[in-house]
């Protein structure tokens, strides 16, 4: 089994953003029915996979703890991810979804936690749970929050140029690559990988 992980954020990145009439912005889908893979999501995993890479998923959720979801509606919303890249022959290794937020109007899911990006949490445990070298690991994301989570896990990382989640990213962030989508992300990781 392979010691090296390709951790992948989910929303903009193999998922699609969704336009967010409330916010008026686009967001992560938070109902089954809105989930629409990004087109070459499923080919980039696949690349990934036969390079060698365990595949982890690192997402932060905190829809329902803004009361904008149900832990149900976050749920579904997983499965079909999962189910739709099941159709498109692929699977990931591990899915570890932080569902906190520090003002959720549920104190179950407030505070501070040490899994919402841009902390390392999820990455951490995902490690220790497949065990993993995070110094020959990558993280890919859309956010500067996932560039500063795989930095501090120790990861080499990768930032999408997601046009829909561009007030997401500042143009100083420290990160190793920059490209346009998760297809030029594997394409990185080919490269870099030897
Ligand atoms: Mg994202
Ligand atoms: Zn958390």
């Amino acid at each position: 089994m392979s010691d090296r992980a390709v951790f992948f954020d989910r929303d903009g990145v193999l998922v699609e953003l969704v336009w967010d009439a409330v916010d008026e912005a686009f967001e992560a889908p938070n109902l089954g029915e809105d989930v629409h893979l990004v087109p070459e999501a499923a080919d980039a995993i696949r690349r990934i996979r036969a390079l060698d890479y365990r595949t982890v998923v690192v997402s932060n959720q905190p829809g329902a703890a803004k009361g904008k979801a149900s832990h149900e509606d976050l749920l579904e919303t997983h499965e079909h991810v999962v189910r739709l890249l099941a159709e498109s022959g692929v699977v990931i290794d591990d899915y570890r979804y932080c569902l906190h937020h520090p003002e959720a109007l549920d104190p179950e899911l407030g505070g501070a936690c040490d899994c919402r990006k841009p902390k390392p949490g999820m990455l951490l445990e995902a490690a220790t749970a497949l065990e993993i070298d995070l110094s020959r690991s990558w993280m890919i994301g859309d956010s500067d929050v996932d560039a500063e989570a795989g930095r501090s896990a120790g990861c080499r990382t990768i930032l999408v140029h997601n046009p829909r989640s561009s007030h997401r990213r500042r143009v100083d962030a420290h990160v190793d690559f920059r490209v346009r989508d998760v297809a030029q992300a594997a394409d990185v990781v080919a490269s870099e990988t030897r």
